[in-house]
């Protein structure tokens, strides 16, 4: 770069030793960063101190930017230099307290679809609030998002001082505002969008605390400006120019109906899986732009994550897009086809790639007069007139399809305006097969789809029927609940197509043996539940169980093979009508669940042994559901040591239930029953909530040590859909740096469907989070899965570790790990080490890592922050003392 210098802000510069990264920062960052054009460097006599563009930067100073404007969103701005549009971001640099000039950054906003996937960066108080007048007239945040994960239920604005940006937003104020007042109360810089139509307002905004806190370096001096940049004006726009003001239209027009007395059920349903959908979608873009911050050191290597992510979330926002229940169909000034969605395809009868730059006119028209004769009605006028009014009448028009056939359809169109475009979007709804779709809605309510056998809710229901009947007439009612035998072995071999054949094939087998007036229902992927009534005792439902067993022994013919099926059956009767469906059917699983154990093809009869089983069960599940929501359960921290030092690389958090009358429960006990009845969703969510607290914690309270808090996920967990949300949820809420953060899982995570775990590991590690293999060496095959998992610690079991003092033998196993783990870049970690024995041993075969009684056990987090950071502690108490 060119640099001339001033020597009073250059030799302060010299002074903290940054002149160098100055130097070299400026020049890196251009070329390194997509779109960011220059970086000039000025003082407060509006002289230049450093710049890459030294004429551009003249003319720049001769258009008046300079400290001043320290802090300020230029905006986008329209140089005559290039021509083209450029976004100015000036940021002061601040020396103790003293303002000696400012960084002024000048990005290329010229491609704006770029910028949506090439963004650099935000802040950590970025945030993103939709709001819209409720009914009351009161505004309110439609989708208070960043913190609210993805609630769609509209919430007041808490007492929203009338600076609110969200409030000028709501009144129709599109474009920047410095200190403003939030709803929080905080001073916040803030860029506002009102969406036409739906009347929503929209605000990003960043806290001023953070956007004008002092620059003392190079680094916090261009992660300033830039998160103060135009790039989340131009993402935001571009977000909701494209997609986002659809859904949103339509849901407007859900509301008006309900507001006109039209008590649609659907509407409202709609809407609420549109808020969320688009809740969920702006989401996943703040928390993309919000991590970005968290991720502020060695940007450019997680430039492709943040890349990722943001695609992610358009991709999310596309989605909606393409899954909408109605056409959508975005067309330019002119009425030109640009887009048209998965609906459109349908209702026109034409691939979108040939609707693409057609006229609307030629694929919408008025419906024909009476006289058969044409329409001399230009559609496309109407669109555009209509789209003068938002939310006025839908109009019916006639959707031309391909092959010349016309379907009724409702059309009602949004003007989007995106700076100087507009641009029209057409819903599009096909009324003639309304009837009909509902009528199919209501039949999927109670159908299974694949097989046409009632599905569980139609079971239930009979089921229910069934049990009020039986006390009359003495008779018991049993179900029969079935499991096909390494069913997922079929759909891998064969594929989903012929694994859904099978099903049906056997669907029909297991029908054809039952007596008029019982039920087969299917309840799950291969799972059928048969319900018997009538049954005058238990071993006539053995023997329907059986006859359900010997239908399945002939081979089945698929696709011209042959293949063949066994089942595992449970079997739950009852004569009173005191037992509940749910129960009665529940019974049926777990005797199930005892065939599958027992080898698999056979029955199994559900007894008393199972019935307390399943009672202590229930009970312990219940009053654990009880300890979540009472908060009555904690988080102890166990350290893990650093062999080679004494150090401590960080601490594992372990839950920790205190019941008031039963005492300690130890997770041992507790945890597999969360994990077989779900309940270790909720629990995990808790223990992931504190975790990230203390993690926050402690990196606010020691941000110059670097340790882990590790928490332990069951594969239940790990297998949600929204797994990753969640962690990342949680990272955001406490502002967290993921870094600090790994995630423990089993090898059991791989056994249900290991694509989609991998899967999701990997996407938590793409957040910072680091991966730890549990109890490593109890599952099987272990090294072929060490090989396919995104891992970067091993933890080996216990149990090899408590072998250690006693059989050299087990050596080889703890050394094999130690190497193997080395080799492929994993740290590893020795468990539950208690005697100096097992240490020594440990050590003696390269172990670096280590947990155990014999260092610390489980314990409070402020013990274990006495432990981990005891100067710290000291230094602080010392302190106390001498103040007082
Ligand atoms: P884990 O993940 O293998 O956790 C280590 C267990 O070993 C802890 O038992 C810990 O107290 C114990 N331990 C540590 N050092 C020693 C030692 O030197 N000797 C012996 N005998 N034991 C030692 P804890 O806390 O009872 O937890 C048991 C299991 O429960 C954990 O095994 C983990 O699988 C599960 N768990 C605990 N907390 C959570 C949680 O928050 N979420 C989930 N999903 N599972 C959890
Ligand atoms: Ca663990
Ligand atoms: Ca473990």
């Amino acid at each position: 770069g060119l640099f001339t210098s001033t020597p009073s802000l250059r030799a302060v510069l010299a002074g903290s030793g940054d002149a160098e990264a100055l130097e070299a920062g400026l020049d890196g960052a251009v070329d390194e960063i997509p779109r960011l054009l220059a970086m000039t460097v000025v003082d407060t006599d509006d002289r230049i101190v450093a710049t890459t563009d030294p004429t551009g930067a003249t003319k720049l100073l001769e258009s008046g930017i300079g400290p001043d404007d320290g802090g300020e969103i230029l905006g986008v701005v329209t140089t005559d230099r290039r021509g083209d549009p450029i976004a100015l971001s000036s940021f002061p640099v601040v020396v103790d307290g003293v303002t000696i000039g400012a960084v002024v950054i000048e990005t290329d906003a010229t491609a704006i679809g770029d910028l949506a996937t090439n963004y650099e960066g935000l802040s950590a108080t970025g945030e993103t609030n939709v709001a819209q007048f409720g009914i009351g007239g009161e505004p309110e945040f439609i989708a208070p998002l960043r913190f609210d994960g993805d609630r769609a239920t509209p919430t007041a604005l808490p007492a929203a001082p009338a600076t609110d940006p969200v409030v000028a937003a709501l009144a129709g104020a599109a474009g920047r505002l410095g200190d403003v007042v939030d709803y929080r109360g905080e001073t916040v810089l803030a860029v506002t969008r009102s969406v036409d139509g739906p009347g929503w307002g929209v605000v990003v905004k960043i806290d001023r605390a953070e956007a004008l806190a002092g620059t003392e370096s190079f680094r916090d001096a261009l992660a300033g400006a830039w998160a103060l940049g135009s790039v989340m004006v131009l993402l935001l726009g571009y977000l909701f120019a494209r997609w986002v003001s659809r859904p949103v239209h339509r849901l407007t027009a859900a509301a008006e109906a309900v507001a006109a007395g039209d008590l649609e059920i659907r509407a409202e349903s709609d809407r609420a899986d549109e808020l969320g959908a688009l809740a969920a979608a702006v989401n996943t873009m703040t928390d993309s732009l919000v991590n970005a911050a968290v991720e502020e050191a060695s940007r450019t290597g997680e430039l492709e994550t943040l890349n990722r992510q943001l695609s992610e979330s358009e991709a999310r926002v596309r989605a909606i897009f393409e899954s909408a229940a109605e056409g959508i169909v975005h067309c330019d000034e002119r009425g030109t086809i640009l887009e048209f969605n998965q609906a459109a395809e349908e209702i026109f009868q034409r691939p979108a790639h040939e609707a693409l730059g057609l006229p609307i006119a030629s694929v919408l028209g008025v419906v024909s007069n009476s006289d058969g004769g044409r329409t001399i009605f230009d559609p496309t006028a109407a669109l555009f007139d209509q789209a003068g009014h938002p939310g006025g009448d839908a109009a019916e028009m006639v959707a031309r399809r391909a092959q010349g056939a016309a379907l009724p359809v409702e059309v009602s169109v949004s003007r989007v305006e995106m700076g100087d475009t507009v641009s029209y979007t057409a819903l599009i709804r096909d009324i003639s097969e309304r009837a009909a779709y509902e009528r199919r809605l209501a039949e999927m309510a109670t159908q299974d789809g694949l097989t046409g056998l009632p599905n569980r809710e139609l079971l239930t229901s009979k089921l229910e029927i069934a049990l009020v009947a039986c006390e009359e007439r003495v008779a018991g009612v049993s179900v029969l609940f079935i499991d096909l035998d390494r069913f997922k072995l079929v759909n891998d071999a064969w594929g989903h197509a012929a694994g859904d054949s099978l099903l049906r094939l056997v669907s029909r087998r297991l029908h054809h043996v039952l007596r008029a007036g019982d039920t087969i229902a299917r309840v799950g992927g291969d799972e059928f539940v048969v319900l018997a009534a009538n049954i005058p005792d238990a071993s006539t439902a053995i023997g329907l169980g059986e006859r359900l067993l010997g239908s399945l022994q002939e081979p089945f013919e698929l696709g011209g093979s042959t293949t063949y099926v066994t089942a595992s059956i449970g079997i739950a009767t009852t004569f009173s009508s005191d037992t509940t469906a749910d129960d009665l059917i529940s019974q049926a699983d777990v005797a199930m669940y005892r065939a599958k154990q027992a080898g698999r093809s056979r029955l199994e009869v559900f007894d008393s042994h199972m019935r307390s089983r399943v009672q202590a069960r229930h009970e312990l599940d219940t009053e654990l559901r009880k300890a979540i929501d009472a908060g009555e359960l904690d988080v102890h921290y166990q350290p893990i040591m650093r062999l080679d030092d004494g150090g401590f690389s960080g601490v594992e958090a372990l839950v920790r239930w205190t019941h008031s009358d039963m005492g300690v429960v130890s997770p041992g006990e507790f945890v597999p029953a969360a994990e077989e009845s779900g309940l270790i969703v909720p629990m995990g969510r808790f223990v992931l909530d504190r975790v990230c607290r203390q993690l926050a914690e402690w990196q606010h309270r020691y941000p110059a040590t670097d340790f882990q808090i590790s928490v332990n996920l069951s594969a239940r967990e790990v297998m949600q859909t929204d797994c990753v949300e969640v962690v990342h949820a949680a990272l955001l809420r406490h502002a967290a740096d993921p870094r600090g953060l790994t995630v423990e899982v089993t090898e059991s995570v791989l056994v249900t469907d290991a694509t989609t775990a991998i899967e999701n590991l990997r996407r938590l590690r793409g957040l910072g989070v680091k991966i730890a293999l549990d109890d490593f060496g109890t599952g099987y095959s272990s090294l072929t899965y060490l090989r396919d998992m995104p891992v970067d610690i091993v933890k080996i079991d216990r149990e090899f570790i408590a072998e250690l003092e006693y059989d050299r033998g087990e050596s080889t196993v703890v050394a094999l790990v130690l190497g193997l783990g080395e080799s492929m870049g994993h740290a590893v970690v020795g468990e539950g080490i208690e005697t100096q024995e097992q240490h020594d041993e440990f050590v003696r075969l390269g172990g670096r890592l280590a947990q155990g009684f014999l260092y610390a056990r489980p314990q409070p987090a402020e013990r274990v922050e006495a432990l981990l950071w005891p100067a710290e502690v000291i230094d602080l108490e010392t302190l106390d003392e001498t103040r007082s």
